[in-house]
């Protein structure tokens, strides 16, 4: 990269320059509502006033998610991560099969692979850049699905595989939030609220099916107490984790809720997330030295934007070039090692911001191509 450093004119910056794909941006007003609730802080997570906290934000999943009455939701400490070695323990019986097309798909998978206790996994793999699907196998009990590949930009609709006798678990760490998925289509939708809900990681939610809830009771094996999701389960209808969470990532995630339900739940965030991703694959198909890295449109993200940059140009003076001017984490996948950029189109993030990135970006290109 040249040693002039290149300064993007301050009318084509974005208000905001916050395009991680997680952590991913915090709006004001989440800040504010710790501000409200700073009070709470420092107080026993046992008692009613962060109980109740976590029975509104159980609630407006409720309502946001659209699920039956007879759906649970179960909020334990660790992450969408601490939640595939849960599984290992708590959910798959014997075998599992997993749809890998990424990096968090395929840790998954590995991780079922690594489990003494379990029978080798079925793993169909994608060619990076596609999805792949499941079918009905009777060997497996468990089948293992996620929404979006946060690593690829690569999303499919959940869908229902298997029979009476399996389960059907989707992790939805950066697809919730983003579209409305059919909640008899899978038996637990779990994710880590560090993407669409704009707040801190560590802790992961968790809606099931009445069949999961039974798989989970049913499955009889000893399990180390912080993945034991009988445990989880226990305390989850007592509106607690068993052990400490960050209470403010609590009060992140109820207040993005709030602003979630109070503009139209599902249809205000897909339309702020289908805004922003068609805006950055309509500047990319359009753009000579840029294109979409996912070729098939149905299986495009709306929520993390993989794009591919022309070998002519070093994606990372891109990245470089942006952060220098204050637009942060356009970073791709780093074990994805493509010449790429990808662009997180998260609700929380202005598609008007988005309209202000694509400006820089092509500013910066330009002036990457004229030295
Ligand atoms: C971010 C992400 C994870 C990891 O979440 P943690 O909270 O860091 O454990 C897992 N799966 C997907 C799809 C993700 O995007």
């Amino acid at each position: 990269m040249s040693k002039t450093p290149i300064t993007i004119p301050s009318d084509l910056l974005p208000t905001d320059g916050r395009f991680g794909s997680g952590p991913s941006k915090v709006r004001k007003e989440q800040i504010q509502y710790i501000d409200d609730h700073a009070n709470l802080l420092g107080t026993s997570h046992r008692q009613k006033p962060i109980k109740n906290i976590v029975a509104s934000i159980q609630e407006k999943m409720a309502t946001l998610f659209s699920l039956p009455s007879d759906y649970e939701i179960l909020l334990t400490n660790g992450g969408a991560s601490l939640l595939w070695d849960a599984a290992s323990y708590s959910i798959i019986k014997n075998k599992s099969a997993h749809g890998v097309y990424g990096e968090f798909s395929s840790r998954f998978a590995a991780i079922a692979k690594k489990s003494p206790h379990l029978a080798e996994p079925l793993i169909v793999e994608g060619e990076p850049g596609t999805a792949s699907y499941l079918e009905a196998d009777p060997s497996v009990d468990t089948y293992c699905l996620t929404h979006n590949e946060t690593s690829t930009g690569v999303m499919i609709n959940p869908y229902r595989v298997g029979g009476d006798e399996s389960v059907v678990i989707v992790d939805a760490t950066s697809g919730a939030g983003s579209v409305a998925v059919d909640p008899t289509v899978y038996d637990m939708y779990y994710f880590s609220p560090q993407k669409c809900f704009g707040a801190d990681g560590g802790i992961v939610f968790a809606l099931c099916s009445p069949a999961m809830i039974a798989r989970i009771e049913a499955v009889d094996r000893y399990a180390p107490a912080i993945l034991d999701l009988k445990t989880t389960v226990d305390n989850s209808r007592l509106n607690q984790t068993l052990n400490t969470p960050a209470l403010t990532t609590l009060f992140l995630v109820d207040a993005q809720l709030d602003w979630f339900l109070e503009n139209g739940g599902m249809d205000f965030t897909n339309k702020r997330c289908s805004d922003s991703s068609s805006q950055i694959f309509t500047w990319a198909k359009n753009h000579s030295l840029a294109s979409p890295f996912v070729k098939n449109e149905n299986e495009r993200s709306i929520v993390t934007a993989t794009i591919d940059i022309d070998p002519s140009i070093d994606a990372e003076d891109i990245v470089a070039t942006l952060r220098a001017n204050g637009i942060v984490d356009c970073d791709p996948y780093r074990k994805l090692g493509r010449n790429q950029i990808r662009v997180a189109t998260f609700p929380s993030i202005d598609p008007e911001d988005i309209s202000q990135l694509i400006k820089s970006l092509d500013f910066v290109i330009s002036a990457l191509t004229q030295k």
